[in-house]
């Protein structure tokens, strides 16, 4: 992929993207109690520290749970899953699911991050949001 065909992150707390079209979700690790966040904060839920750190979190994760939408607003196309995906450090993270048939979709499947096209900015410029799909080989 070229790199002029990479978006700019939708939330850039959130997501981070880089030039190669790889990225990862941002996070806050708490230094004081190791506890980490998503999307990035400045004061810890666990044990009200404001010594956080934004940090990388990793690409491949658990599906949860999830539910299927066919009902919403006519920005999105119905019907689709969203799912909670839980990550090794901790977080549980809700998105849309893809690439997967949504009779397929079973609770407990490994997980990876996907970035997809998320529109554009105000000057028309793409910007990369994400999903989960399943990992390679489920
Ligand atoms: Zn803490």
């Amino acid at each position: 992929m070229s790199a002029s065909a990479v978006g700019v992150s939708f939330r850039p707390g959130e997501l981070e993207v880089r030039p190669d079209g790889t990225g990862n979700q941002l996070g806050s690790r708490c230094s004081a109690c190791g506890a980490h966040f998503f999307p990035v904060r400045e004061a810890c839920s666990g044990c009200l520290s404001d010594q956080l750190e934004t940090v990388r979190f990793s690409t491949e994760g658990t599906l949860y749970t999830f539910s299927i939408v066919r009902q919403s607003t006519p920005a999105f196309e119905v019907p689709y899953a969203l799912g909670y995906v839980d990550f090794p450090e901790g977080v549980r993270i809700m998105g849309q699911i893809s690439g997967i048939d949504l009779d397929e979709i079973k609770i407990g499947m490994p997980m990876v991050l996907s970035l997809e096209p998320f529109g554009e900015d105000e000057e028309g410029n793409p910007l990369t949001g994400y999903r989960f799909r399943p990992a390679e080989g489920n």
